[in-house]
């Protein structure tokens, strides 16, 4: 587990904490843990989330159990720049929805002396690297790789695949169009989608 207090910086500088994994591997449920925690040392903390995540709520980061929130949906990623000026650390939820001025503004909150904490999936259903995703991994400091668990055998899942046909990048929100899979069960659906 991530645990803050082992971060020792010498002089107050900010940082990038990413947190990554495929759909149901927790990545909200540690954004908000962190957060909490950043909370409760009176920290002042601010959450945004892109205006496309309409899911459940729209005020509120709500993660699978129902474990939520308050968070603002912005339109761009410059739009969390202007509205970051007195916190002290930045959430940022579904990050991979972002544009990829998302790496920019994350450096520059980090830059100015923010803990900034994003989470967000790191592949697409077809295995690719997701948005701004990558980018933010290589400018962070710190990097959680969360997993799910397969539900063909119960392996750790890395992949999000979608169990219909549509072929749109974004298809949001329902849970039941997504299933973790690990390697194995991913690359056997796979070949056997070529076949059919
Ligand atoms: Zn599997």
């Amino acid at each position: 587990m991530f645990l803050e207090d082992t971060i020792k910086h010498a002089k107050k500088g900010g940082w990038i904490e990413v947190i990554c994994g495929s759909m149901f591997s927790g990545k909200t449920e540690e954004l908000i843990r962190r957060l909490r925690r950043a909370e409760f040392a009176r920290l002042r903390v601010e959450i945004f989330k892109p205006k496309i995540d309409v899911r459940y709520s729209e005020e509120e980061v709500v993660s699978h159990d129902e474990n939520s929130i308050q968070s603002t949906p912005v339109e761009s990623a410059q739009n969390i720049l202007l509205l970051s000026s007195d916190v002290d650390v930045v959430g940022i939820d579904e990050a991979q929805f972002f544009d990829l001025g998302l790496v920019e503004v994350c450096n520059k909150l980090a830059n100015s002396g923010l803990r900034v904490i994003v989470a967000g999936l790191d592949m697409d259903f077809r295995g690719k690297p997701f948005g701004p995703i990558p980018a933010l991994l290589a400018s962070a400091e710190y990097v959680t790789k969360v997993h799910a668990i397969c539900v063909r055998c119960g392996s750790l899942a890395n992949h999000s695949h979608r169990t219909s046909e549509e072929d749109d990048l974004v298809v949001l929100g329902e849970t039941n169009i997504y299933e973790p899979l690990c390697r194995k069960c991913y690359q056997d659906e796979v070949v056997k989608n070529r076949k059919s």
